[in-house]
């Protein structure tokens, strides 16, 4: 508790682990902490069964294979790591040290990285008791395994990305999908709209949940026509709804950090207002941002490279190529180990 670290991360989703990754890297002692019992953030709570695209080097990579390799990445130069903890107060001592306070501990650090995304997020719920008393019993609002749809009839509520990932990822695994939407314009990327209506989903646009039925699990699901009011009753083993996330950036907010729309103001450096503190991934806003995962590794790199020219004014931002680098390293280790035999 009393060990001040160069960098503490906050946050390991996709951005923090690469983070982390680059802060090991050059030098730093590094601690990652994160609220959530696992790590890979969004990643692991909500998709980790479902292939990403546009990953660079990755033409298809499943979720929680993209965290795998992010892990064995970062965890090269063993980076402290606390899980269930939430950062939860921030604070500069006299000589400019920085101390966190969590859930369960306090950390000392000099430079701060904040990649804590959209916070901590829940997905929002019907909050309707005859809706969610079939939580585990047929009605999911995130999906964990895609071998739980294995032959099922499945409907799909939504028209946002999470929404149209997952209808189009279970194809090939449920018997039957559809997916009704309430509007005729989707959020979720034009691709994913393309895809979807080539695909064998039924899609059923302006239509709405209005009742589920079946004891103890979801036998029935009876939608409607929200403009002409029409019933439809479909016979299901799942109902997924993608209603949203909820999201709060929680104390954070209480810093003093430069907020906008609820996220954190950068500069091309992903400095924030507050000396030592940088942010990157989901929880930062500059002009032309973009919340996805490939902008936030490139946002994570330069951060960390930033903080480390912060911490020590002397060595340089740039921190020379990888394989320049990690020779200089194998080249010094095989000095060492010659020395030792001697
Ligand atoms: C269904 C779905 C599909 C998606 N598909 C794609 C895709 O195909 N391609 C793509 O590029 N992007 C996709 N995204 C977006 C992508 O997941 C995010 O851009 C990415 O996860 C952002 O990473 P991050 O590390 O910035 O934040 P997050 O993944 O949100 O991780 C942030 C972490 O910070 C932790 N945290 C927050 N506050 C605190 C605190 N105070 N103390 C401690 N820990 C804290 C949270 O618990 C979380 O684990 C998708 C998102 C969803 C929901």
């Amino acid at each position: 508790m009393d060990e001040v670290f160069d960098v503490t991360i906050i946050g390991a989703g996709p951005v923090g682990l690469f983070g982390a990754y680059y802060a090991g890297f050059r030098g730093l002692r590094t601690k990652l902490v994160d609220s959530q019992p696992d790590l890979g953030g969004q990643v692991t709570a909500l998709y980790p069964d479902k292939y990403i695209y546009d990953v660079a080097g990755f033409p298809k990579i499943l979720g929680k294979d993209l965290i795998t390799n992010l892990v064995e990445q970062a965890v090269q130069y063993q980076p402290a790591i606390v899980l269930n903890e939430e950062v939860r107060s921030f604070e500069y001592l006299p000589d400019q040290t920085i101390r966190l306070v969590g859930s369960g501990s306090v950390h000392l650090t000099r430079v701060v990285l904040v990649t804590a995304g959209i916070g901590a997020f829940t997905p929002k719920t019907y909050k309707r008791p005859e809706f969610d008393r079939y939580i585990g019993h047929g009605l999911y609002y995130a999906v964990r395994r895609k071998e739980d749809f294995r032959d099922k009839d499945v409907l799909v509520v939504g028209g946002g990305d999470s929404a149209l990932d997952w209808a189009l990822n279970l194809v090939p695994y449920a018997r039957q999908i559809t997916l009704i939407h309430r509007r005729d314009g989707f959020r979720a990327h034009a691709d994913s709209v393309r895809k979807l209506f080539d695909s064998p989903i039924g899609v059923k646009l302006f239509y709405e949940l209005r009742a589920l039925r079946g004891e103890p699990d979801v036998t029935e699901a009876v939608i409607f026509h929200n403009k002409t009011n029409e019933e439809e009753v479909l016979q299901v083993d799942a109902v997924l709804a993608f209603l949203g996330l909820l999201s709060n950036l929680g104390s954070i907010k209480t810093w003093g950090v430069t907020l906008e729309d609820d996220a954190i103001v950068v500069n091309t450096k992903m400095e924030t207002n507050l000396p030592g503190v940088y942010a990157a991934g989901d929880v930062v806003i500059y002009p032309g941002k973009l919340k996805l995962i490939a902008t936030g590794f490139g946002e994570a790199a330069t951060a960390v490279n930033n903080g480390a020219h912060y911490i020590k004014p002397e060595v340089s931002v740039f921190p020379g190529h990888s394989s320049t680098i990690m020779e200089k390293a194998e080249k010094a280790a095989e000095k060492e180990a010659a020395r030792q035999a001697r």
